[in-house]
């Protein structure tokens, strides 16, 4: 563990806004846990920076005493890069603040925001920014990897809709950033994670959505997985693209809409948002409804903001958690039969393989038009490993990393940046595919010593 004179860290203190904490004080432990429990690192210091001034003055704090450097925004992500051992983190989750001008239909977030933040302000003018689709995640790791959830397909990912940026970049320079300013700067952030900088603002173009949208789930039963999958995926070829439906398969939660007998059983779900009207929506339910024997459902209109947070309670923090994840452009029966085989051996009652539907406006730009190059996908194939006791960590992970291999023959070869494991570092030129060069070259440019490594890193010399 780093240890420094305490009148440097007297020092740190009295030139930042926000509380910095060390090993001992009351917070520590709080804020040096992320979403994921596999997750155990002691930074030195954690800087709670308050705005833009404290996180300038915590870059050159880290860069003069030579600190590895950690970027907290929502301490979301799987592979746990927010935070690092023996170094510096800068945590921006006291920088929640979002501003919405509903004329303009801009909205900006500060660089800790989370999803349910940015979808509170601007709901309550109607509009939205397509994001993610579990409420605690940070705006700043899901933006900066491309982004998608339940509006995706209608107006494409968050990096689509992202307008412009605040950053300070390893020089220790704020910088105004946006098609026309620095423009291959502001290219390499949609989608090239945190590699380039701490955003400490994001601005997003809104879309008029809701408050009420048409949401909800039909559950089957796992025993007739196979044509439900089979017509699930025939369906989603043909859905217009303000229609979302994804596949869950896991065992049954005790959702009230479930009869008791049904709860623990497997089952899988399919899920779908649009912010169409209900009648819009109705024959596409039917439609699902006809895929076999509804064991459940819930669907009608509800807030969109109430159906951003439906699956929280699955996805809740505290948990220990492994994921593998795949590309699709198509589904072919045998990559099914791989999931539902696999659906059928989870090794805890956690797990659960999540397909999100992509596709639709999402796939229009073109592959090298932002960071995030995956303008082919039509299937994004997450395997949640998911457990509580680190006694089961090799048998959960075993059964994800087998999966994964069983299901590659039939997948595109890519990967979604954003649900990589701090394992998969092999696979970050995978994850950016004929965008990974210029990454590189930008990297050179404006952090060439890697100041910001603690990422699923575009080495300026690789
Ligand atoms: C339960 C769950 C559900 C998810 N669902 C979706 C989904 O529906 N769609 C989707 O696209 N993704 C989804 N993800 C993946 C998610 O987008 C990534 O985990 C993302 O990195 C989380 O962002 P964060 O700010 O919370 O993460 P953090 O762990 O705080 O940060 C992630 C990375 O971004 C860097 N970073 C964070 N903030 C900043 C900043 N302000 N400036 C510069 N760098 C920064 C960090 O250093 C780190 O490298 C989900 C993840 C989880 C755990």
């Amino acid at each position: 563990m780093t240890t420094m004179k305490s009148e440097v860290v007297d020092g740190f203190r009295a030139a930042l806004r926000g509380p910095v904490l060390l090993p001992g004080d009351p917070d520590y432990d709080a804020a040096r846990m992320v979403w994921n429990a596999m997750i155990e690192r002691r930074p030195a210091l954690i800087a709670r920076c308050c705005g833009t001034a404290d996180v300038m003055t915590a870059l050159s704090f880290a860069r003069m005493h030579g600190l590895p450097l950690a970027v907290r925004g929502g301490g979301h992500n799987i592979a746990g890069n927010a935070v690092c051992d023996d170094g510096l983190v800068i945590d921006l989750s006291l920088m929640r603040s979002v501003h919405v001008d509903p004329e303009a239909r801009l909205a900006t977030a500060e660089g800790g925001a989370l999803l349910s933040d940015l979808d509170h302000e601007t709901q309550a003018f109607g509009l939205a920014v397509p994001l993610g689709i579990n409420s605690t995640t940070g705006v700043a790791g899901l933006t900066l990897g491309g982004g998608f959830g339940w509006l995706s397909r209608a107006y494409g990912l968050a990096v689509d809709n992202l307008v412009g940026a605040e950053i300070v970049t390893a020089d220790g320079q704020l910088r105004r950033i946006g098609p026309r300013q620095e423009p291959d700067l502001f290219w390499a952030i949609r989608g090239g994670g945190g590699n380039y900088g701490v955003v400490t603002r994001f601005e997003y173009a809104l879309h008029e959505v809701g408050p009420v949208v048409s949401a909800g789930l039909v559950v089957f039963p796992a025993t007739e997985g196979r044509e439900v999958m089979r017509r699930y995926r025939d369906l989603a070829g043909t859905l217009p693209d303000e229609v979302s439906i994804w596949a869950v398969l896991r065992k049954a939660p005790p959702l009230p809409f479930l009869p008791p007998e049904v709860h623990g059983s497997d089952m899988v779900a399919l899920a779908l948002c649009s912010p169409l009207p209900l009648e819009a929506v109705e024959p596409f339910v039917d439609m699902v409804r006809g895929f076999g024997t509804v064991l459940g459902e819930h669907v009608g209109p509800m807030p969109y903001t109430a159906w951003q947070k439906a699956f929280d309670p699955l996805l809740a923090p505290g948990a220990r958690n492994y994921w593998k994840s795949h590309n699709f452009t198509q589904l072919s029966d045998d990559a099914l039969d791989v999931v539902l085989r696999y659906a059928a051996s989870v090794p805890s009652p956690h797990c659960e393989i999540f397909l999100a539907l992509i596709g639709g406006r999402a796939n229009e730009p073109a592959p090298d038009a932002t960071a995030y190059p995956h303008r082919d996908i039509q299937f994004a194939m997450n395997v949640h490993g998911r457990w509580t006791e680190a006694a089961d960590d090799a048998r959960c992970m075993a059964w994800a990393r087998e999966f994964f291999a069983a299901a590659a023959p039939h997948a595109a070869g890519s990967v979604y940046i954003n649900f990589l494991t701090q394992d998969e570092g092999s696979r970050i030129r995978e994850a950016y595919g004929g965008n990974y060069d210029r990454l590189v070259a930008v990297k050179q440019r404006y952090d060439p010593d890697n100041l910001f490594c603690f990422n699923h890193n575009i080495r300026p010399d690789s």
